[in-house]
């Protein structure tokens, strides 16, 4: 696999799951990576089944059932603790391919494996920090400088940059230099993970009350974890506050007090959900924002992927899924066509809209929309029977309504992944 290379900037979801897939298609690729040792960060993500098919194709369903949950169900409750909606997810609605929890660590760990295995640990360059590209006709360059002392490295030519380097992507400001500031949502987000016994199926998706004042969101990601038997459980509260840090840093910590109250009496039979805050290994606060979609990714043979190209609010799921998304259009489109330029733009245009449909979406009817509804008719009040509150019909439609926009309703995964 010699000739010219492309250069993936950032090894996290988006940069590896394109290395392995240009791999695949006879593309050499290296990728390069700010941070000096690829280490597990984050808490817990989703894959939903458009983005799992993609990474079954890349033969890794069963390294990535070893460490994940595969998961069954979705279940809504409110605030007082009683059940809204159940409906299956995955396997378990007749998809082929399963809804993988898991930790971004774990995920990030899988594909940083396969890809040294398959493609080449040399390729996997670490400590490479990328501080700007250059397009002209018959090449493209990346500059670097040393992830950790600052120093410059040597500039490297490729066939094509591509910026996977996540929300605060270097490529994206060359691009836009102008751009606003990410935008808040009004919500602000505590995530966490406890080591707790299984609850509900063992791998349920729970997400309880609304924004005001406080929604949770409960999944296990790793199974068995202890003697025990317990489970890693991944958790996030949603408060709607106009009190938050811009700054987008996944790592800063964040501190019970700031964000427990609206769950203080939340002790419902599937879950003490105030223990399970206060048993937290790790808590992290991060503000709800996204960017408004951009009008260009592709400037000659350079693009944007991944969150550098459609940051999201971490809603929904799609943050990582939409990225894998787009690693598999730009990867055929670059097997397709000679002209890299060309790629790009094609990639550009079949992407481009479908995400921006995905971070509207996000604002204004995310899937969890259903709680919202509930909350309004029910005046905020348990409730004797959900069915006089709202229709199953009307609930399973709601859902469906998201599914079809993120892409992963059954219709749409019959098409393939283009249509985002
Ligand atoms: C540390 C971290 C923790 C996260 N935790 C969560 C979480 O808990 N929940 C959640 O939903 N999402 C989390 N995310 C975001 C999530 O991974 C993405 O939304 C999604 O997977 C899309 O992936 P991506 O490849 O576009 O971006 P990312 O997965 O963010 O990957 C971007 C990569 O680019 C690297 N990079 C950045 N700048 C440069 C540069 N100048 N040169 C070279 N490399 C660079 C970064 O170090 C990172 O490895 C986290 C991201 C990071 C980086």
């Amino acid at each position: 696999m010699d000739g010219p290379e492309v250069l993936i900037i950032g090894a996290g979801i988006g940069g590896l799951t394109l290395g392995l897939m240009l791999h695949r298609r006879g593309i050499a690729c290296r990728v390069y990576e700010a941070a000096p040792e690829i280490k597990p960060l984050g808490v817990g993500i989703n894959i939903l089944p458009h983005a799992s098919k993609e990474l079954g194709e890349l033969g890794l369903e069963s390294a990535l059932t070893r460490v994940a949950i595969l998961t069954r169900e979705a279940a809504f409750f409110n605030r007082f603790g009683q059940l809204i909606y159940r409906e299956p997810l995955g396997r378990d609605a007749g998809y082929e391919w399963p809804q993988y929890s898991i930790h971004r660590g774990d995920l990030q760990a899988v594909l940083a494996a396969a890809f040294r295995e398959r493609v080449g640990a040399d390729r996997l360059l670490l400590g490479w920090k990328c501080v700007g590209a250059t397009d002209a006709a018959d090449g493209a360059t990346a500059q670097f400088v040393d992830g950790v002392t600052g120093a410059p490295l040597a500039p490297q030519p490729g066939h094509a940059v591509i910026g996977c380097d996540g929300v605060h992507s270097v490529l994206r400001k060359q691009f836009h230099p102008h751009e606003g500031d990410p935008v808040y949502s009004g919500v602000n987000m505590w995530r966490g993970v406890t080591r707790w016994p299984a609850m509900l199926s063992g791998a349920t998706m729970v997400r309880a009350g609304w924004l005001n004042p406080g929604k949770m969101v409960i999944y296990p990601i790793r199974d068995r974890i202890d003697a025990d038997g317990r489970q890693l459980v991944n958790w996030l509260a949603e408060i709607e506050t106009p009190h938050y840090l811009p700054k987008r840093d996944w790592a800063r910590p964040g501190r019970i007090d700031d964000f427990i109250g609206p769950y203080r009496d939340w002790h419902f039979d599937w879950c003490d959900v105030p223990a399970l805050i206060r048993a937290a290994d790790a808590i992290y606060e991060y503000p709800m924002v996204d960017q408004d979609p951009l009008e260009r990714w592709t400037f000659g043979r350079l693009t944007l992927l991944g969150d550098a190209a459609h940051p999201m609010v971490p809603r929904g799921s799609n943050g990582a899924g939409q990225a894998i998304l787009d690693a598999r259009v730009l990867a055929d489109e670059l097997a397709l066509r000679r002209d890299p330029a060309e790629a790009l733009r094609v990639y550009e245009a079949a992407r481009l809209p479908a995400t921006s449909k995905v971070v509207l979406a996000n604002r204004t009817m995310p899937p969890d929309a259903i709680l919202r509804e509930v909350k309004l008719r029910s005046g905020d009040r348990p409730f004797e029977r959900i069915e006089d509150v709202i229709s199953r019909e009307e609930l399973a439609a709601m859902s469906e309504g998201y599914k079809k926009v993120a892409g992963y309703d059954h219709a749409t995964l019959a098409g393939g992944p283009a249509a985002g």
